[in-house]
């Protein structure tokens, strides 16, 4: 049996307007733009990553914006939230930050006797602050406006919507999680990998009301989670096969390694390698500031230039 999966490594969403998108992660929340690439799968579409200053596996939000995407709509079989950890102490700052940028938050009540504070992206992506971790992030962003006091350490875990949890329960218990706890119709999941790391629980939310969601901007595509090294990521879909999941082959997905695998109860799950990570083809100086194409697509980099919007990073422009 492979060690436990320590948590997640990225979450993948859809956006509209990649501009919007670029803007209000890493200037309203202050994450660093990783790396600027492309859909592997459809190169005309632009593939974001944005994250600590290292890109750290477990801090990676990324989206494909797609300018006229229409919206999604929320229902089972969806990752309905996306949590970040910061400071308990920050949450008056975000509370603020956000406000004063016009982003309606709502305060929930208390998780797991955490706060939270809830919003939306532009396209309607939710977003959640949980008040989690004390002291500074490890890797605050080098460019941000945010104070690094206030930074976003990672990730805190994702919220799946589902019409029930055994089965999903099933295939997290398999890969290493346990009921840690329930409120209501929110079940937690946790990690049992001894570091206590970021991004270390799933919780699934029984909604038995709702249908079945529609992909579109604002809805997570899919969620990642961590193994070590590609023996690691071998091993676990020997795992999830025996558990007759339908399980891709590898794919090779530049910064790291993935296979892909839908859980019972809807959900598109992957399993990302963490090497060799966002330094593979630019200085960790210079993350995120030039289109970097995979080299089986450098050959056509003049016409996919013209084919995805230009954008701006503006913390570029400033250097
Ligand atoms: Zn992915």
């Amino acid at each position: 049996m492979p060690d436990p999966i320590v948590g997640l490594h990225h979450v993948t969403a859809i956006a509209s307007d990649p501009q919007r998108n670029l803007d209000f992660y890493t200037e309203l929340l202050g994450l660093r733009l990783v790396k600027r690439t492309i859909n592997f799968d459809d190169p005309g579409t632009y593939h974001f990553y944005f994250g600590d200053d290292a890109g750290s596996p477990g801090t990676l939000l990324t989206f494909f914006p797609w300018p006229h995407a229409t919206r999604g709509s929320a229902g089972v079989g969806e990752t309905s939230a996306t949590s970040f950890s910061v400071p308990e102490s920050s949450l008056d700052y975000w509370e603020k930050r956000l406000l004063d940028a016009s982003i309606p938050v709502e305060k929930a009540p208390e998780r797991f006797g955490k706060r939270v504070l809830a919003f939306a992206d532009t396209d309607g992506t939710k977003i959640e602050l949980i008040g989690n971790a004390a002291g500074a992030a490890a890797k605050p962003p080098r460019h941000s406006e945010v104070p690094a006091e206030h930074a976003i350490h990672g990730f805190s875990g994702v919220t799946l919507c589902e019409a029930g949890f055994e089965l999903t329960a099933n295939v997290l218990e398999k890969m290493g999680y346990k009921q840690s706890g329930s409120e209501g119709n929110r079940f937690r999941f946790t990690s049992t990998a001894p570091t206590g790391a970021l991004a270390n629980y799933v919780d699934v939310l029984v909604q038995t009301q709702l249908t079945y969601g529609r992909i579109g901007a604002g809805s997570v595509h899919h969620i990642a989670f961590r193994a070590p090294d590609d023996a690691a990521q071998l091993a676990w879909r020997e795992e999830l096969k025996a558990m007759h999941l339908n399980i891709t082959p590898v794919l090779d997905r530049t910064y790291f390694h993935s296979i892909y695998f839908r859980e019972p109860g809807g959900v598109l799950f992957e399993i990302a390698t963490d090497p060799p990570g966002f330094t593979y083809d630019e200085p960790l100086e210079l993350l995120g500031e030039a289109l970097k194409l995979p080299p089986w697509l450098e050959g056509r980099r003049n016409v996919i230039e013209n084919l995805v919007e230009p954008i701006t990073l503006h913390y570029q422009k400033a250097l």
